[in-house]
Parts: C-alpha cells; structure tokens; sequence
C-alpha cells in the first residue's frame, strides 16, 4: 500500500516537473533570455540602525541573491512585447509596513518592502518559504500592470503566488485547496492551485498571456475565455472535478 502511494506521489512529481520544463520551453528560451537581460542589480537597505543585526544581513544578502538569480527566469516567464523591466531592485528592511511585505515600483526602481516584525519568521521559519516571499514580490515589482486597480486583485496575487509555489517552491501536493468552500476569487495560493492546473491542463503558456493582457490594460474577466476558450466558471467547476 505504501509503496504504491509512493510510486504514485513520484510519478505525479514526475509529471510535474516535465509540466514546468515544458512551460519553460513553450513560455520562454531561457538560455537566451539570461545573455540578453542584463544582470539585475539588487541593493539592501536597512531602515534607521537594523542594520547592526548581523544576522538579518546574512539573511538579506541570501534573499538578494535569490532574487537576482530568478529575476532573468521570471523576465522570460512574464515576457511581452515592448515590455521593459526594472533593472535594479532595492530589498528594504522598514517600519514603514506594520506586518508582510510589499512591492512598488520608484522612479524605475523596484522595490520589496519588508517589515521588521517579520524577522522573527524570516530567521527561524522554513527558509525556502521565507525566500518564496522575495519570488511573489519580485513578480508584483515585474508585473508591470497599468494601476493596481487595472486587474482584479486575486489575479495578480494568484500570479504572484503561482511562481513563488509552483515554479519556485515546486509544491504539488495541494490537498490544502477544500474543493467545498474555495473560490477562484480567494487569491493568493487557492488563485495559484487553480493556474497551476489551467497551465498543466489547458495551456502551458496561460500565465504568460494572461499577465501579457493585464499588463497592456485588456484584463477583464472575459480573458479566462479569450485565453483558453473557457469560462471562469466553467474552468473552475473543472478544476474542482479534478479532485474526485
Ligand atoms: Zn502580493
């Protein structure tokens, strides 16, 4: 019994990981998309003296290489014509957030804030899960959209999300999704789990164009069927099959 719970968890990652190569292949030439992005430049800063936290440093400079690192995959991810991305990213340490963390974009800068009362997680939590916070924000500071009004909320953080579990993280396991009580519209991870499985189901470019659409002002509800022929809701109610 045992063994083949774990035949079948292997072959599903298996599954997976073909899914995200060919994701890769079809979203992007990464090969060629690290020689022609220009590095990133990423720089730290520590608002008034947390600096002298040796060890939130250490922490910080983990968190700026990781970004720097997935910033030329997640440019080819979230490609489209025209599109020019920041070349230089601050991570900032402030009081300026009570809790979390944030992004925006300064004068062609990007910028991840995060907020001193996270130090606690970010040094004794589950470090891939602390540095998948740096992924969703490098993704807000590379989404590129018009207004933060322009799309529905739950679509750029089911963006956001999607690259920090499923590209970056490689979860696949997604028993944490109640097909009982989640909406598509809940955003975040429950957003994410549905686009992960419209990409591996229906088309594995489908973030790509999505973002694409948002990022040129034509998001509206209707993409979902512009996108993949299918409805918002008639994908969902798909999806929510998928787990019987
Ligand atoms: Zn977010």
């Amino acid at each position: 019994m045992t063994s083949t719970v774990k035949v079948g968890r292997s072959k599903k990652v298996i599954i997976q990981l073909l899914t995200y190569a060919m994701v890769a292949i079809m979203s992007c030439n990464i090969g060629e998309a690290q020689t022609l992005i220009p590095p990133l430049d990423v720089t730290i800063r520590f608002d008034d003296n947390y600096d002298l936290d040796d060890q939130l440093r250490e922490w910080a400079e983990l968190a700026a290489a990781t970004v720097k690192e997935q910033y030329p995959f997640l440019i080819a991810m979230l490609d489209s014509e025209g599109y020019k991305p920041p070349g230089s990213v601050k991570i900032i340490f402030s009081n300026l957030l009570s809790g979390g963390a944030g992004a925006r974009i300064r004068n062609g800068v990007g910028e991840i804030l995060i907020s001193y009362n996270l130090k606690e997680e970010i040094l004794e939590g589950d470090q891939i899960r602390n540095l998948g916070y740096m992924i969703h924000e490098l993704v807000h500071v590379l989404q590129g959209y018009p207004s933060r009004d322009s799309v529905d909320w739950w679509v750029r953080e089911g963006i956001a999300e999607y690259f920090n579990f499923f590209w970056y993280q490689r979860i696949s396991d997604i028993s944490w999704v109640n097909p009982e009580t989640a909406k598509y519209n809940d955003g975040y991870w429950i957003t994410a789990a549905f686009f992960d499985w419209i990409v591996r189901t229906k088309d594995a470019s489908f973030i790509k164009r999505l973002n694409a659409a948002c990022r040129e002002g034509n998001y509206s509800i209707e993409q979902f069927k512009v996108l993949t022929g299918m409805s918002v809701d008639e994908l969902w109610d798909e999806f929510i099959q998928s787990f019987n």
